[in-house]
């Protein structure tokens, strides 16, 4: 794949042929590879909603939810405290039984496919800074929720959902700057070559940065990822090392213009909103299954009623059951988006081809040619075959553009 130059070539550019030659680039054996690895995640997906089922129902039929809501009260008798305290040990019990589950999915099975630069140790330390972050955060959301239920009775799931989209939106704005530090270091990026043509493109979609950092995700894994993050003073472009490792200035400049084309796209809002419907719809289903379950089994299971905090379980297994089915759902919201970024990207950063190489590359660990049912279900992005497509439409539309010539 030539960059062209200036020259209009005679023939009309074949979009379904430069695709098919930009996917025959990748050896039949890590095609397989990847999409072996892909395709086990759909797998996953049932496997992690049937063993929360199973762990939920569990701590419900043999009172271990009971007893852990009995220790939160001879703790303490403020009940927001409760809530916390129960929480915490939810969490720790839970990770506990399902660790074997974990432990396979996200060292064992990531190192087959060697997707992941981990030691074991490092990976637990990430897991437990990840339970503590969970831990705190749960506890939050919980003491406030329990609030609700304790005081606006049958309507508290109206204002539940409400909190919650509150409650994401804030962990969202939070995130870049006490959560994702704990787990990689951010430095600024001083190389020139990279930076200017970011800051430069930054610029020319009204993106107020002055700086871009660069992240050691190395630590993790090989996976090439960016993003921009923040608001209005906090406006914060990241690429992690792995992108600056190994791809070509193209590449990088097409990946940014992607990262950028969320931000000016206003992503973050949109799904938000978007999300905050099916929370919304959620809450709604959680206050009906939780009354009617525990009309039938609330006393068997030592549950006193919709204040008690040991109704949890039974809280995330109505919500896991929701989300399991509505997972194509979810995962069309987010994709939509990833495509518009995509569009936006390759407009902004002129680099058809250096979206097409990138997206290969995402094809170590994403089916790059799935069927098209399999993308609406499973796909939370767009796969290669669509990325690449809507790269080498862009080009066959500007049959003069290249990286040198400009416009
Ligand atoms: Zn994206």
């Amino acid at each position: 794949m030539g960059q062209g130059g200036s020259t209009v070539s005679a023939q009309p550019f074949d979009v379904k042929a430069a695709v098919d030659a930009y996917l025959a680039k990748v050896p039949p054996q890590q095609r397989a590879r990847g999409d072996a690895y892909f395709e086990g995640g759909y797998w996953l997906l049932l496997w992690d909603f049937l063993s929360t089922v199973l762990v939920m129902w569990m701590l419900l039929r043999f009172l271990w939810s009971a007893r852990m809501r009995d220790l939160a009260e001879r703790i303490t008798r403020f009940k927001p405290l409760q809530a916390a305290l129960y929480w915490v040990q939810f969490v720790v019990l839970v990770s506990i039984i399902t660790f074997p589950l974990t432990v396979y999915e996200g060292f064992f099975r990531e190192h087959k496919y060697d997707l992941s630069n981990q030691t074991f140790a490092a990976w637990m330390r990430d897991q437990a800074i990840g339970l503590a972050v969970g831990a705190v955060l749960g506890a939050l959301l919980l003491a406030v929720l329990f609030g609700l239920v304790r005081r606006l009775g049958k309507n508290w799931w109206v204002w539940g959902a409400v909190v919650s989209v509150v409650f994401i939106a804030f962990v969202a704005l939070i995130a870049p700057v006490f959560i994702f530090p704990l787990f990689n270091k951010f430095t600024k990026l001083e190389d020139p070559r990279i930076k200017d043509p970011i800051l430069s493109l930054a610029r020319a979609n009204g993106i107020p940065a002055t700086e871009v950092y660069e992240f050691d995700a190395s630590r993790q894994s090989n996976r090439v990822s960016a993003n921009v993050s923040g608001f209005a003073g906090t406006t914060r472009i990241s690429l992690n090392d792995n992108l600056l490792k190994r791809c070509t200035l193209p590449e990088i400049e097409s990946t940014m213009g992607h990262e950028m084309g969320h931000y000016v796209l206003n992503h973050q809002f949109k799904g938000l909103v978007l999300n905050g419907v099916l929370v919304v719809i959620a809450f709604a289903f959680l206050n009906w299954g939780v009354n009617a379950s525990l009309a039938r089994w609330g006393e068997s299971w030592g549950i006193r009623g919709m204040t008690d905090v040991a109704v949890v379980p039974l809280a995330v297994l109505l919500l896991s059951v929701f989300f399991f089915v509505l997972t194509p759902v979810s995962n069309t919201i987010t994709r939509t988006m990833e495509y518009e970024a995509d569009i936006f990207g390759i407009n902004a950063s002129q680099q058809p081809d250096g979206e097409a190489e990138v997206d290969l590359k995402l094809g170590e660990y994403r089916k790059l040619d799935p069927g098209p049912v399999e993308e609406f279900i499973f796909f939370d992005h767009p796969s290669g075959r669509t990325r690449i497509t809507a790269a080498m439409r862009w080009k066959a539309e500007h049959p003069a553009a290249s990286p040198a010539s400009g416009r």
